[in-house]
């Protein structure tokens, strides 16, 4: 299963985020798929379509979908025999699919910063640059190797050293692989060479608990942003002490608690689905009266796989999905007036699946 991994400095407050993840988190007895590992959480993806699929259709049983982050620092700590911490940190960092860059906004004199004063892009790059280094690192054997051959007119090296040298530019300029441009043939080039900074990220800015209602007057709020803009990252602000405590009520306390705080959605809530959606991420639905769930699919699958993902015979048996759009289905009102109004198709093997499909597939046993 994919999974996105919580990065960050000493005492930014990874702990205390991974802590509200796992405490916010899904009994992993209803996720077969997920891992068990302390290190990793497993997290409910919220989703209001499945509150208005549930109200429509009204099921015995409704289950929303799942998917996990892995604490890193957590096993960094808990890993340290022989290697040095470094290796470790981004050997791990390589088993991540995507990077949650946990950045330090908050101001507490009672909490040491590692550099001995907050000043989040300094953070930022500091993890950063010893990523790029490693990539620089990882790179210029091979580009040795292949700028040899490449001297020697071999054509697939001539080519590969073309983008080797162009991520190498990249790096001296300390700037990461995610951030070059590329064709998409020498996209393929790149993603087989399995660099950290190719990884996709967004940056966590923890903020103080008097800075939740509005951020913006947090002035390091605003250095992270203009310096996400620049790599067309995301960033979500969120409190980890509140989180922490909001992890612990039910929904109805939360509703409240939120109200009082005068925010929308928790910051963990807003990381949890900006997450998903940075791991390439997407939901379908099943509605039947037994039960109306959710199911995480990788963006790009066709209706076979994403059968397979309820059960392999599913896949092996495929026949057609009969499918019809969330919205469609909610403008109807009921299964039976979408089809009425021609709104559920009968789609075949190609067939891509979209975020918000709800689908019942027809397979042979
Ligand atoms: P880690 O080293 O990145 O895992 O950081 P921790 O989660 O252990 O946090 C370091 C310290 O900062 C702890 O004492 C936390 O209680 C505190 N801390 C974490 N988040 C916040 C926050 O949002 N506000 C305040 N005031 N303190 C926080």
């Amino acid at each position: 299963a994919l999974t996105a991994g919580i990065v960050g400095l000493p005492n930014v407050g990874k702990s205390t985020l991974f802590n509200a993840i796992t405490k916010a988190g899904a009994e992993a007895a209803n996720y077969p798929f997920c891992t068990i590992d302390p290190n990793v959480g497993i997290v409910e993806v919220p989703d209001h379509r499945l509150h208005k699929l549930t109200e429509l259709v009204k099921p015995k049983k409704t289950v929303p979908t799942a998917f996990e982050f892995t604490d890193i620092a957590g096993i960094v700590k808990g890993a340290s025999k022989g290697e040095g911490l470094g290796n470790k940190f981004l050997s791990h960092i390589r088993q991540v699919d995507a990077i949650c860059h946990v950045v330090r906004c908050f101001a507490d004199d009672d909490i040491t910063h590692v550099s001995g004063k907050v000043n989040p892009i300094d953070d930022i790059e500091t993890i950063n640059l010893e990523l790029i280094l490693a990539d620089l690192e990882s790179i210029e054997r091979r580009i040795e190797r292949v700028g040899k051959m490449a001297r020697q007119k071999d054509k697939e090296s001539m080519y590969e050293f073309e983008v080797l040298s162009k991520l190498k530019e990249a790096f001296e300029a300390d700037k990461p692989a995610r951030t070059v441009e590329f064709t998409e043939e020498q996209e393929k080039l790149v993603k087989g060479l399995h660099l950290l900074t190719s990884k996709p990220v967004l940056y966590v800015a923890n903020v103080g608990e008097d800075d939740i209602a509005d951020p913006s007057e947090n002035e390091y709020v605003q250095q992270v942003r203009e310096f996400a803009a620049n790599e067309e990252a995301e960033v979500i602000v969120v409190c980890a002490k509140i989180e922490e405590e909001i992890a612990e009520l039910d929904d109805d306390e939360k509703a409240m608690f939120l109200d009082e705080l005068g925010i929308e959605e928790s910051g963990l809530d807003q990381l949890i689905r900006a997450a998903y959606n940075l791991l390439g991420l997407a939901t379908y639905f099943t509605a039947g009266v037994q039960e109306v769930r959710a199911w995480t699919f990788k963006q790009g699958m066709k209706a076979p796989q994403c059968a397979g993902i309820i059960h392999t015979d599913f896949e092996k048996g495929f026949i057609r999905a009969e499918t019809v759009s969330y919205d469609d289905l909610l403008a109807g009102g009921s299964m039976s007036a979408a089809r009425e109004a021609g709104r559920v198709r009968l789609e075949g093997k190609e067939y891509l699946v979209k975020d918000g499909d709800v689908i019942h597939f027809r397979f042979n046993v």
